[in-house]
């Protein structure tokens, strides 16, 4: 792909194919947004910051070509360039190739498709490709870079499908690190205005942890009079005096490098909670939630977590490496994706960790066996449940959450045998009303005499709040959960019970809610019997109060008056035709509420029509009396078991 056109140092190289469609949507596209590339090389100065400063943890001569750490910004309005300095690890000369335009990440491709579906420009940065949006203003790019491994060598391009490499023979030596050289185009030099770079930093790198300077023109006027003798003519009026314009120049830091968590959370707003985690994670949107706290005692650490709006395009890639947690030690970034940290489930959250007890010079081979960390997973995961509780509180913010994570928390209750029950543990029920509840709760208000939890499972709060199976728990007062959501369903697979309670399915067959009295006992032996005698296969229901009937086997209520009236009026004629006619009908009505299809729902329908023409009282003679298909009771009753064999 290489081909010498520039003497043996210089190398052009062709973009790779989705990386140049990439440059050409940035370069042809109107973004009004362009301003975030600063943030973008910032936020790469920074990494590059954080690689050496780990480095040299475990090796301080890494640090000899350049002890300093900085990001330093220049503006020359002369020759209309931008220029973004850092002290970090640099490139080699095959890093420029590779991470500079010949191998795509992932989310090149992804982000086009976004940015076409209406995406913000901004979003760049979520992709992994943030460096490119230096083309939102730039018509050229040079990239100057030292890397400890190599010598220095100059990037360049125009866009326009190639970039040169070329060895830096005769350039200003950087020691170590790399300097972004952008040739502004001619409409986007406000990004040499102090005050708008300023304004920038400001607003999109608050909280970069390494101090950012910018090269400032400070201009002073100085009096100087003409004449050399002071003194003689100090007091004459009238004297010229010659005004001269002196430019300096000097280093402003324009950032505090106060972390954030080390700051009391009362004192922060919500807005620097914000754009302290849009910095940490290259997110355009506000975080979710967040929860800022310190542990204290034998153990010492502070933490700020969050919890994003939506799952990230690439969650659910396992080869790519999930950028969560960053590692401090004493204030002092390690690592970012501290896997040790948090568990693979719960690799969403995102936030910073900063411990007092860990060593500066740690290893992530260490890491893996050191106890420490342990601990400190232990308590984040506590953390994190409690904020995902406390994201439940907010309706829309839940939904939110569950829409987007809810694999994730899946994968917890399975995974996580210890926190299982907390994480299973937000419900709608027949007592909770429009919030949600848990496992707890509803275990506080269990009415006297209850020994089981119940729980229905269902596809919807909807679908299930009006089931015929919760009436007699409703009746006696017993809270029924609805897990109406796929991880509901599997986590009360692996629950079983909670707090020594048993779960229990509201639908269960022979559901027995509590003792009953000998009386009692009498009284549905008798039911039975009498219906018995009629009808084969037919439960009478212990769950059911208010229908006449549901079905799995079919279940029938003794005590319903509409079958009682249809006892009645067979004992009175066995082939009532219109009793057959309404008992077909409450077996069609018992399969539509008890969530089966029917399998001829037009002969349901010619049913329900005569009903509804007697109760119209519509003459007799005009209703068509199809007598076909009207199976007798047993055929009947043989369907239903066939249901049940399916079942
Ligand atoms: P990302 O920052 O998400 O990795 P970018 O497109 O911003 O994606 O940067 C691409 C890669 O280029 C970086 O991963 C890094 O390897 C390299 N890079 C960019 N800027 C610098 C820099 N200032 N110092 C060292 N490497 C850099
Ligand atoms: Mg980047």
């Amino acid at each position: 792909m290489a081909d010498v056109h520039m003497g043996s140092e210089s190398e052009t190289f062709a973009f790779q194919a989705e990386i140049n469609q990439l440059l050409s949507l940035i370069i042809n596209t109107f973004y009004s947004n362009k301003e975030i590339f600063l943030r973008e090389l910032i936020s790469n100065a920074s990494d590059a910051l954080d690689k050496i400063r780990f480095e040299g943890l475990t090796d301080k001569s890494k640090l000899d070509a350049q002890p300093e750490l900085f990001i330093r910004i220049i503006p020359d309005k002369a020759n209309k360039t931008l220029s973004i300095v850092d002290s970090g690890v640099g490139m080699t000369k095959a890093d420029l190739v590779n991470n500079l335009g010949t191998i795509a990440r992932s989310g090149t491709k992804e982000f086009m498709e976004a940015l076409q579906a209406g995406a913000d420009v901004s979003m760049i940065g979520q992709f992994g490709v943030g460096f490119y949006s230096a083309y939102l203003v730039a018509e050229k790019v040079i990239v100057t870079t030292k890397h400890n491994d190599d010598e220095q060598y100059i990037w360049e391009s125009q866009a326009g499908g190639s970039f040169i490499v070329t060895r830096d023979l005769g350039g200003e030596p950087l020691g170590r690190g790399t300097k972004i050289t952008l040739f502004l185009k001619e409409d986007q030099l406000e990004y040499l205005e102090e005050r708008r770079i300023k304004d920038l930093v400001k607003k999109h790198s608050e909280f970069i942890s390494y101090p950012i300077y910018l090269w400032t023109e400070k201009t002073t006027e100085k009096e100087v009079s003409d004449d050399e003798d002071e003194e003689t003519n100090k007091e004459e009026e009238g004297d010229v005096e010659e005004k001269v314009k002196e430019v300096s120049h000097e280093w402003q830091l324009i950032n505090k490098q106060k972390p954030i968590w080390l700051r009391k959370p009362e004192e922060i707003t919500n807005e620097e909670y914000a754009a302290f985690y849009k910095s940490i994670t290259n997110d355009w949107e506000d975080h979710l939630a967040v929860k800022h706290f310190s542990v204290e005692g034998q153990l010492e650490f502070k933490a700020i977590l969050f919890v994003p709006r939506r799952a990230p395009f690439d969650l659910y890639d396992t080869r790519k490496k999930l950028n969560n947690i960053k590692l401090y030690v004493k204030r002092v970034f390690i690592m970012d994706n501290c896997e040790e940290l948090i568990p693979e489930y719960m690799s969403f959250v995102k936030g910073v960790v900063d411990s007092d007890d860990l060593p500066l010079n740690i290893s992530r081979e260490m890491l893996q066996q050191n106890k420490i960390l342990k601990v400190i997973q232990k308590n984040l995961v506590k953390k994190c449940i409690e904020m995902f509780f406390e994201i439940a509180e907010n309706k829309d913010d839940y939904k939110k959450f569950y829409d987007a994570f809810s694999k994730n928390i899946k994968l917890g209750i399975h995974e996580d045998s210890q926190n299982r029950a907390k994480l299973a543990d937000l419900y709608y029920s027949t007592k909770s009303g429009d919030k949600m509840t848990s496992l707890k709760d509803y275990v506080t208000r269990m009415k006297e005499g209850q020994k089981d939890i119940y729980y229905i499972t269902g596809e919807s709060k909807k679908a299930v709040e009006n089931s015929p199976f919760l009436e007699r728990l409703k009746k006696k007062g017993y809270e029924v959960l609805f897990m109406v959501d796929a991880i509901d369903e599997y986590a009360v697979g692996q629950l079983k019970e909670y707090d020594g309670k048993k779960l229990v399915s509201a639908t269960k067959e022979g559901l027995k809610l509590d003792e009953e009295s000998e009386d009692e006992k009498k009284k549905r032996e008798e039911r039975r019997k009498i219906l018995g005698d009629k009808v084969e296969k037919v439960v009478v229901s212990d769950r059911i109060v208010d229908s006449p009937c549901c079905l799995k086997t079919m279940e029938i209520n003794p005590d319903n008056g509409i079958m009682e009236e249809l006892r009645k009026r067979a004992e009175v004629d066995k082939n009532d035709k219109s009793v057959k006619d309404l008992v077909l009908l409450l077996y069609e009505t018992a399969l539509l509420t008890s969530g089966f299809s029917l399998d001829d729902p037009n002969t349901f329908a010619g049913r329900i029509h005569r009903m509804l023409k007697l109760g119209l009282s519509i003459d007799e003679d005009e209703i068509a009396v199809d007598d076909v298909d009207m199976p007798s009771l047993e055929e009947e009753t043989n369907e239903e078991s066939k249901m049940e064999e399916v079942d």
